[in-house]
C-alpha cells in the first residue's frame, strides 16, 4: 500500500475495503468562481472524455469481476472445474492447490487483463502512456506471476480453513491475514516494486535536488536520510508525474518519478516531497496498515454472512451444497468482491481525508524555505493535472466514490486559499 500524490484509480487496491466510519470530508468549498487548475480549451475537452473512460473502466471492472464469478457458478462451469480437478488427483490438498491456481488465471484473464488491455489503450492515446504493447504485456504477466505465488496457496488455505472450521474459518482467516499485510507492506517497496520499475538513490543523478530536499527534512525533523530518497525512472514508461512515500520500518521510503524530479521546477518538487513526508511525519502507512488489518477483519466476518446467506437461497441452483469446498470458495469471492465493491467508499473518504492533512503539511513545510508556498502548491497541482489530464470538474457522486485524492481542482482551490501565516489564522502542523 503507499500514498501518493495522484489518484491511482486504474490500480485496484489490494487491501479489502476499509470499514470504517467516514464523515471525514474537507471543509473547502467547491463552488469557487475562479478555478485554480486550469487545462487548455482542447485538453480540457480531452480530460474530459479520459474521465468518463477512467470512470467506466472502474466500474466496468468490479462489475464484470462479479459477473464473471456470478456466470462461473450459475452456468456450473465451476463445478464442472471441480470435477476435472478430482479426476487428475485424488489428494485433497492438491485438489485444492490446483482449483485455486485455475481460478486465479481464469479471472485474470477473463476479468483483469482486457479492463486493463483497455484502459492502457486509452493511456497510450492520451499520451500519457508511452510503453509499447510487448513491454505492457511482459508486466501483465510478471504481475499474473506474483498474483499466483502469492494467492494460490491463500486460497487453498482457505478452502482448507473451511473444512477444519466452518463455523469460525473468517476468524482464523482474518489472523492469518495479519502478518501477510504487515509483510505486504514490508516486501511491496523492496521486492516487487523493483520488479517493475527502476529504481536507483536520488543522490546519484540528482544531488543538488537532495541538498534543497535536506532543508525540507531538517524543517519536518523527519530525520529521512538521503539512502532513503529515491530516483524511479518512469520516464521510461510514461508522461505522468508522481511521487509516493511506501514500506514499513526498515523498507520505509520516499519515491520521486524521474518526470518529476525534471520536468517541474524545483520549489515544486520541494512541496511534493514535503506533501510526501506529511505522510511520514503523520505515520500514514502505519495507520493504513492499522486501518487494513481491522478493516479486513469486519470485511470477512460480512463475506462469511453474505456467503452463507447465498448458500441457503442459490445453493441448489449454483450446486454449492457447502462453503466448504472449492465451488464454495468461488461464492465466497463473489461475496468479497460485491462487499469491496459496495464499501469501496469508506477506504476512499479515509484516502481523501490523508490526502488532505498531506497537502496541508507540505504547504507549510515550504514556508520559508519557497519564496510563496501558496503559489507553488497551486502550479504544482496544475502541472500534475495537466500531466494526468485531470478533469477539473468530476461528478460529485464519481469523486465520493472512487477518488482516493480529492480533485485537483479541489486540491488546488484549497492551496490557492490556504495562508495559516496572515495574523488571526494558525498553522496546524508548524509554530513557524
Ligand atoms: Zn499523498
Amino acid at each position: 500500500m503507499y500514498f501518493s500524490l495522484k489518484q491511482r484509480r486504474l490500480v485496484r487496491n489490494t487491501f479489502c475495503g476499509i470499514l470504517f466510519s467516514s464523515g471525514l470530508g474537507f471543509g473547502f468549498s467547491r463552488a469557487a468562481a475562479q478555478p485554480a487548475y486550469r487545462l487548455a480549451p482542447e485538453k480540457l475537452a480531452e480530460a474530459v472524455r479520459l474521465e468518463h473512460i477512467r470512470t467506466a473502466l472502474h466500474f466496468g471492472l468490479e462489475i464484470w469481476l462479479i459477473v464473471a464469478l456470478f456466470l462461473l457458478l450459475r452456468l456450473g462451469l465451476c463445478a464442472a472445474l471441480v470435477t476435472r480437478v478430482q479426476g487428475w488427483t485424488r489428494r485433497v490438498w492438491m485438489q485444492s492447490l490446483l482449483f485455486s491456481y485455475l481460478l486465479i488465471l481464469v479471472l485474470y484473464c477473463v476479468v483483469e487483463l482486457p479492463i486493463a488491455a483497455l484502459g492502457h489503450r486509452a493511456m497510450l492515446a492520451y499520451g500519457i502512456s508511452i510503453q509499447g504493447w510487448p513491454g505492457w504485456l511482459r508486466d501483465q504477466a510478471l504481475m499474473l506471476g506474483f498474483v499466483i505465488l502469492i494467492g494460490t496457496p491463500v486460497l487453498a488455505f482457505i478452502q482448507w480453513l473451511t473444512r477444519w472450521s466452518p463455523r469460525r474459518y473468517w476468524l482464523w482467516a482474518w489472523i492469518g491475514s495479519v502478518p501477510l499485510i504487515l509483510l505486504g507492506a514490508l516486501i511491496l517497496p523492496s521486492l516487487i516494486d523493483p520488479a517493475f520499475n527502476h529504481f536507483e538513490p536520488l543522490v546519484l543523478t540528482h544531488p543538488e535536488l537532495v541538498q534543497q530536499l535536506e532543508r525540507v527534512v531538517a524543517r519536518t525533523g523527519t530525520n529521512i536520510p538521503p539512502e532513503r530518497m529515491f530516483l524511479m525512472r518512469a520516464s521510461e514508461k510514461g508522461n505522468g508525474l508522481n511521487a509516493y512515500v511506501t514500506g514499513l520500518g526498515p523498507t520505509r521510503r520516499i519515491v520521486v518519478w524521474d518526470t518529476t524530479a525534471d520536468r517541474i521546477p524545483q520549489d515544486e518538487v520541494l512541496f511534493i516531497f514535503a506533501h510526501e513526508s506529511g505522510h511520514y511525519v503523520l505515520h500514514h502507512v502505519a495507520l493504513g496498515v492499522v486501518l487494513g488489518i481491522v478493516g479486513t477483519l469486519a470485511m470477512l466476518w460480512m463475506t462469511a454472512a453474505l456467503a452463507e446467506w447465498l448458500v441457503k437461497r442459490r445453493g441448489n441452483r449454483w450446486q454449492v451444497h457447502s462453503l466448504a469446498s472449492p465451488v464454495g470458495l468461488t461464492l465466497l469471492l463473489l461475496a468479497l468482491f460485491a462487499l469491496e465493491a459496495i464499501t469501496e467508499p469508506v477506504g476512499n473518504s479515509i484516502s481523501r481525508a490523508m490526502e488532505h492533512q498531506a497537502d496541508i503539511y507540505g504547504q507549510e513545510a515550504i514556508h520559508g524555505i519557497v519564496a510563496d508556498p501558496q503559489s507553488t502548491a497551486v502550479n504544482a497541482f496544475n502541472h500534475l493535472g495537466q500531466a494526468w489530464l485531470e478533469d477539473p470538474h468530476p461528478s460529485a457522486f464519481v469523486e465520493f466514490w472512487t477518488y482516493d485524492h480529492p480533485s485537483t481542482e479541489q486540491r488546488a482551490q484549497f492551496a490557492a486559499h490556504y495562508d495559516p501565516w496572515v495574523p488571526g489564522a494558525r498553522p496546524r502542523y508548524f509554530s513557524k
